[in-house]
């Protein structure tokens, strides 16, 4: 019987975008999922800013609800948003872990930003251990090996530019530490920080639209999300915790 493959996408989708949805879609296929799990961060540890607060995950969440209604295969945890005293990647995937049992194969997406800073993420060795990765191209961004140790680097399989039936067949064959599995299957250069910037200039005008699932568009407009907000310069820090530990 063939194992239940998960992917589990992390981030704080702010909002969700075109980028986010190409990649789940494209990813199901690929890597034949049955299902990707969206986990929006109460805030991303890794981005948390003095300057710049999300979105409420109310709103953000619900915004991920609108965007994959219709697509069965798409889901929306709240592992994240109902403990926001455990921030960490690496405990909600331990958390996972225990929750799908160790037959499941679990895949943790992520895009090429993200995994250029994956050595600031809390314990990211054990993080990269406990599930499988699958790491996404995104343009402007380069896919480097040089900032991991030996040993990761020694488990990253390169599937850029491989047919289905190579990844299939890549899938089939890795067995022992997890792997990290470097795909082209999407190109997109959608952000939500360019979303946000539309959304507050022209309360999201058509070319935006274009940007996020229409009734993505539509929360926005309604609730008026992105209108008293403003972006300052993000600094990349190590995952801090919410509160004082
Ligand atoms: P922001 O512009 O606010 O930094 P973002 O567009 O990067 O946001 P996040 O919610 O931070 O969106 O992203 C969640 C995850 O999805 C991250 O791992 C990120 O690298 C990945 N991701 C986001 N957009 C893309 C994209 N266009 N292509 C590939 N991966 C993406």
């Amino acid at each position: 019987m063939k194992q239940r493959r998960v992917g589990l996408y992390g981030g704080t989708f702010d909002p969700v975008h075109a980028g986010h949805i190409a990649v789940a879609r494209a990813l199901l296929e690929l890597f034949a999922l049955d299902e990707v799990l969206f986990i929006p961060a109460h805030v991303a540890p890794h981005k948390r800013s003095t300057v710049r607060q999300p979105a409420s995950p109310l709103h953000r969440y619900a915004m991920l609800v609108l965007a994959t209604m219709a697509e069965p295969r798409l889901k929306v945890s709240t592992v994240e948003l109902d403990a926001p005293e455990r921030p960490y990647t690496v405990e909600t995937l331990a958390r996972l872990r225990t929750e799908y049992g160790a037959s499941a194969r679990l895949f943790f997406v992520m895009g090429a930003d993200s995994w250029a800073d994956i050595t600031t993420w809390r314990e990211w060795e054990r993080l990269l251990a406990l599930t499988e990765q699958i790491v996404m191209t995104r343009p402007g961004y380069t896919l480097a090996t040089g900032h991991v140790t030996d040993e990761v680097r020694r488990r990253i399989v390169d599937l850029r530019g491989r047919t289905g039936a190579e990844v299939a067949a890549a899938l089939e064959a890795a067995t022992g530490e997890p792997r990290i599995y470097f795909t082209d299957a999407v190109s997109s250069d959608v952000s939500a920080t360019a979303i946000r910037q539309f959304a507050r200039a022209s309360e999201m005008n058509a070319a935006a639209e274009l940007l996020v699932p229409p009734a993505v568009a539509e929360y926005i407009r309604k609730y008026r999300v992105y209108r008293n907000t403003h972006d300052s310069e993000r600094n990349n820090v190590e995952e801090q915790p919410a509160h004082d530990d």
